[in-house]
């Protein structure tokens, strides 16, 4: 990666010339693409092909069904198109995060300059260049901002993906990242014609009957550490055999799981396939997971996180309990 020896936060005004200087750009974001990740690799594509560049979007993993009726959610490649002249990373904590996009092309990487938009406060500033804001409520926002100063007129379909990102990452506008800049600028994407009815439906309410029954093996499952107040839940391979749904579904449980009323924390333990675990964290405000994220190898926010952490389940949690009492204990 052709980076600085000095890795720096550059301006907004300075990200929007990489993206004036920018013809043939590929807009990636992270692994397991949440909301906000989509939202902000579909709203940053499609102001750029407003502007007329050859720009195209590219996941690591394919678009979850919820995100499917997104304008532009069917042209999100899964492989990078030849003759690059730059890439742009949204919503990616480390380049690392890309996944196999960056694996198979680390030679692209350090060849094309790199925009790195990201809102993480663990982002270790990975591109040529950085358009970094931890206070802002998501990279949808950084991306409308992006969009703004680069005058393009936003059109209906543009501002509903930025929405879906921005309600996405503030849970409908209810958790730590619902900043006066989230209201304003959602106030500003439905005044230009944003779906918010949409977004709500398919990022909160609509399941599939599998989904629900996964919900309530989870939920079944989970154990209470009293005393450090953590919740524990296990989504295991066996649940999704047994209900038919896939691990995309579980979107949404850990927020469900924070509102227990005695617990700060969820530790959301998901099973892959190989038998390594997904570790989603959640807290209430004054518990930093993104703390034990990091131990693990993870990052995130300070009120959601993850990481890859080994199985069995059993062990995870002996592990994950060592690790509060050492980053969080009193
Ligand atoms: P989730 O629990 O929804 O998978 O992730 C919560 C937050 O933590 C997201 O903002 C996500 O980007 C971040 N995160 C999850 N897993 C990892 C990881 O392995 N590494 C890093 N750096 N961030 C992660
Ligand atoms: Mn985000």
């Amino acid at each position: 990666l052709t980076q600085t020896a000095e890795p720096v936060v550059h301006s907004l005004g300075e990200a929007a010339q990489f993206l004036r200087d920018a013809r043939r750009v590929a807009v990636m974001a992270h692994v397991n693409p949440d909301a906000d990740a989509i939202g902000s690799v579909l709203g940053l594509t499609r102001g750029l092909q407003s502007l007329g560049k050859d720009a195209v979007g590219a996941l690591s993993d394919r678009v979850p069904e919820y995100a499917l009726f997104l304008a532009g959610a069917d042209a999100i490649r899964s492989t990078l198109p030849p003759d690059l002249e730059a890439i742009v990373c949204v919503d990616a904590a480390g380049v690392d995060r890309v996944g196999a996009l960056y694996e198979e092309n680390r030679d692209l990487f350090d060849r094309v300059p790199v925009l790195n938009v990201d809102h993480h406060h663990t982002n270790p500033l990975f591109g040529t260049v950085n358009f970094v804001d931890a206070l802002a409520s998501s990279t949808a926002e950084l991306v409308f901002r992006l969009l703004t100063a680069l005058e393009i007129q936003i059109d209906p379909p543009t501002a509903t993906v930025l929405l879906f990102g921005i309600v996405g990452d503030t849970g409908s506008f209810q958790n730590g990242a619902t900043t006066a800049g989230a209201l304003e600028t959602a106030g500003k994407l439905v005044g230009l014609g944003a779906d918010n009815q949409g977004v709500a439906y398919y990022l909160f309410e609509r399941k599939s009957f599998a989904a629900a029954r996964l919900w309530g093996e989870i939920v079944g499952s989970i154990e209470l550490d009293a005393r450090r107040k953590i919740v524990f839940g296990v989504m295991s391979q066996r649940m999704l055999q047994s209900t038919g749904a896939t691990a995309e579904e579980t979107e949404g449980v850990a927020e469900y799981l924070r509102g227990i009323s005695e617990a700060e924390t969820v530790m959301l333990l998901k099973e892959n396939p190989d038998g390594s675990l997904r570790l989603s964290m959640r807290s209430r405000p004054g518990v930093d997971v993104s703390r034990i994220a990091s131990a693990f190898g993870g990052g995130g926010h300070r009120q959601a996180a993850g990481a890859t952490v080994d199985g069995p389940p059993r062990a995870a949690k002996r592990a994950l309990v060592e690790a509060y009492d050492r980053l969080l204990g009193a």
